[in-house]
């Protein structure tokens, strides 16, 4: 479908003032720049209100969108008119609207598309709030001791639900009464029907209320690290200054501790905060340490039904949760009366939207604390380079806290070289000498051990030793990669999978070699090398099964497990104390990535990983295995130095000119004809030179990932100092693209990767 296909031509401008009639501006979800306008009929005059739901005739349809103006100014010649308002209040405060409009102007999407973005769909979508059955009594105490008695031998079960009722006039959930009586609706009927109970439909509460634990926990003494963190952060909440705080914390440096703290003080002055973690941490562990501490906390999954994530959302909104902890989105949470955000990990891509509107929750966040008054905590050991950056110019104030608690000291790591390992034939081994005595020794003292690669599936590269040919997905230039439990070859950029092929698909020899590893592969590996440890994996084929990940943590915690394999997933966060090794099974796969962000990430996950190492006095060692030893990146990942790396790193983005010194606007073209594809993209090029400094305007040429899904892709990159450009190179690209039906256009502006 094309971008503009639906859409009537632009109206001719014609501004009309009329001061006995009223224009509402609305936003309507559609990847158009503008709003439309809709005359407000008298009836309708006193109900519309700035944030409140609209319907509107749109091309012969009647669609929902938002009043996001009212003025008494025609801006066009034929104006139609509003049909109905929905909603009496508003469901947007001025607040999330002004963020919306931001969104639209800085990630160049309409205000319709980024509302998307701040309100749930669940929300936008006019339904009824869930319920629940309730059974009351309806009768006198006396008329139902009497029918309880009456019923007593012939009705049994209608007997025991007027024993219930006669325990106090608040009566009973529908379901729990069942449940207690172990009856079926029936009896509750009849017993309706009689007269003698009414069942209600009340709306469910969608935040529990949980009681902390009667005894408090011991109450920790801060560091000093600590504690003159926590004293900026509450001199701001204090001043209401929005400060954005960068506190860099080294792995264990108890970070968490000083977001409890300060979000203790907000809740206690009666107002909320809001806490973003990446969505593989919204972990019960980690949902745990704020329910110990505060009563109200409203946990935003991305599983919740529609029903609980309407519901959770109006309860925020009434103030009803102190703590919203959240993924990217519960940035967004109507909150009444922010005092906080908070953001942990706040290098994580994830926080990005990779969907339109493509916003970051980070910069959402800054410009919703900006608004508010309210200060903002970025934490990390692994700062982004845009915070990091950020906090060396001034804009951000830097809170470090370079050592662990209790005096624990970082593991040791050490790096070994895989080119070294004694060998055969065929691939190093995937487990080395190093790393084998490690486990050896940890398994021997019933400690655990953690087991890291960023790669999926059994075996990542199936390949015919007689021809060379290497299997690809039939729809993208990828490799599959085989998954041994289910048997089958899978593509992890499509859906595409197939059964594991026996003889080579192009010389259709029997010599198609399993090369490359992934988890699976490691998990059988460890599995033949220490028969008498258990094993588990982690990654995202493991998780997919609800509940699986907290089993699978949950079993690691309490020891059912010796070894824990497994992705990104198990790289952050974890808190496990008998964790006294940690191996990185391949430090390559990132580091060999063609994007601007490979060292960065590669720095990240090691960093991470080895942070879970030695949480307890038993001290702990990482290694980490690598065919480049000495690469810079992995060298100060080594010796815990973030500064150092950031030292190395932020001279060679300046020198290449990528972020955080320019900003970028990613074009990407997709289409299944390669001709048209880089045809339009070269079109769209030169509709750009014209606007663009040379140097600002890279491409196009095809992606790194080249073809996906059956699509050739090709990209090109716009630089900006300011990103003011970008609304404009926005525009024309879509202008551009308008008549292409067959290949669609993504701008992205601050992409994460450039893949
Ligand atoms: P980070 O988030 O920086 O990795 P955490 O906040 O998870 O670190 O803290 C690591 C561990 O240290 C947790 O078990 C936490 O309860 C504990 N801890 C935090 N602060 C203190 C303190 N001042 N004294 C003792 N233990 C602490
Ligand atoms: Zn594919």
């Amino acid at each position: 479908m094309n971008l503009f296909d639906h859409l009537p031509d632009p109206p001719e401008t014609k501004t009309a003032e009329d001061p006995n009639a009223l224009y509402a501006d609305v936003a309507l979800h559609l990847p158009v720049d503008r709003e439309f306008q809709y005359r407000v009929p008298e009836g309708l005059r006193e109900r519309v209100t700035l944030g409140a739901r609209v319907r509107v005739p749109f091309r012969n349809r009647a669609v929902t969108g938002f009043c996001v103006g009212l003025s008494s100014k025609k801006q066009f010649d034929r104006v139609k008119d509003l049909e109905a308002v929905v909603d009496d209040t508003p469901l947007l405060s001025d607040l999330l609207l002004d963020l919306a409009r931001w969104i639209a102007k800085r990630y160049v999407c309409s205000v319709g598309e980024a509302l998307a973005a701040v309100l749930p769909l669940s929300v936008r979508r006019e339904r009824a709030a869930r319920t629940v059955a309730w059974v009351v009594p309806a009768a006198d105490t006396e008329t139902l001791r009497a029918a309880r008695d009456e019923r007593a031998e012939s009705r049994p079960a209608q007997a025991r639900v007027l024993t219930e009722m006669l325990e106090g006039p608040e009566g009973m959930e529908a379901s729990a009464l069942r449940r207690t009586i172990g009856c079926s609706d029936s009896p509750l009927r009849t017993l309706a029907r009689a007269g003698l109970v009414a069942i209600e439909q009340r709306r469910a509460a969608a935040i529990e209320s949980v009681a902390r634990p009667t005894a408090p926990k011991r109450e920790l003494v801060l560091t000093d690290e600590q504690r003159r963190a926590l004293e900026r952060v509450l001199a701001a909440i204090e001043a209401r200054h929005a400060t954005t705080f960068l506190v860099h914390g080294a792995t264990g440096s108890g970070k968490t501790e000083v977001y409890l703290r300060a979000i203790e003080a907000v809740v206690a002055a009666g107002r909320q905060a809001i806490v973003l973690v990446p969505e593989i941490s919204l972990t019960p562990q980690t949902v745990s340490r704020f329910r110990e501490r505060f009563d109200r906390v409203a946990v935003l999954h991305s599983h919740l039904t529609d029903a609980d994530r309407r519901e959770q959302w109006r309860e925020i909104r009434a103030g009803k949760a102190d703590v919203v902890i959240g993924a990217r989105s519960a940035v967004f949470a109507p909150t009444p009366d922010l005092g906080l955000i908070v953001i942990d990990e706040e290098h994580e891509s994830s926080f990005k939207q990779n969907t339109t509107p493509r916003y970051h929750a980070r910069d959402a966040a800054v410009e919703r604390a900006r608004r508010l008054a309210i200060p903002l905590l970025l934490g990390s050991a692994t700062p982004s380079m845009e915070s990091w950056q950020a906090a060396e110019r001034g804009t951000y104030e830097r809170l470090d806290m370079p050592h662990r608690v209790d005096s624990l000291a970082l593991p040791r790591v050490e790096i070994v070289d895989t080119a070294d390992e004694p060998r055969e034939h065929g691939p190093p081994p995937l487990i080395g000498r190093r790393l084998h005595l490690a486990m050896e020794d940890a398994l021997a003292k019933r400690e655990q051990i953690l087991l890291f690669l960023n790669r999926r599936g059994h075996s990542t590269f199936l390949c015919c030793t007689r021809c060379g040919h290497v299997v690809k997905c039939s729809r993208c230039d990828i490799t599959l990669t085989f998954h041994r439990r289910r048997r089958r070859a899978s593509c992890h950029y499509c859906s595409y999978e197939t059964d594991p092929p026996v003889r080579c698909p192009a010389c259709r020899g029997h010599s198609v070699r399993y090369l490359g590893a992934g988890t699976e592969k490691i998990e059988d590996e460890v599995a033949s090398r220490f028969p008498e440890a258990v094993v588990a994996r982690l990654d995202s084929d493991t998780a997919r099964k609800r509940g699986a990940l907290e089993a699978t943590l949950d079993d690691f915690r309490d020891r059912r497990t010796d070894i824990l394999v497994g992705t990104q997933m198990i790289a952050k966060g974890l808190d496990f104390p008998d964790v006294t090794v940690v191996g990185i099974i391949s430090a390559d796969v990132t580091l060999n990535l063609p994007d601007f962000r490979a060292a960065e990430r590669t720095f990240q996950l090691v960093a991470q990983v080895a942070g879970r190492a030695g949480r307890s006095r038993k001290g702990g060692m990482v290694i980490v295995q690598t065919l480049q030893p000495g690469h810079a990146c992995i060298q100060r990942a080594a010796r815990h130095d973030f500064t150092g790396f950031a030292q190395d790193e932020l001279p060679a983005r300046e020198e290449m000119r990528y972020p955080p010194f320019v900003r970028l606007l990613r074009i990407l073209l997709q289409g299944k004809d390669e001709q048209r594809v880089s045809k339009l993209a070269g079109a769209v090029r030169a509709s750009l030179e014209s606007k663009l400094r040379p140097e600002n305007l890279l491409g196009p040429g095809p992606a790194p990932l080249a073809y996906v899904d059956q699509r050739f892709r090709y990209h090109l990159l716009v630089k900006s100092e300011t990103g003011d450009t970008f609304r404009e190179v926005a525009k024309r690209t879509r202008e551009t693209c308008a008549r292409t039906r067959d290949v669609t256009v993504t701008l992205d502006v601050d992409p994460t990767d450039t893949l």
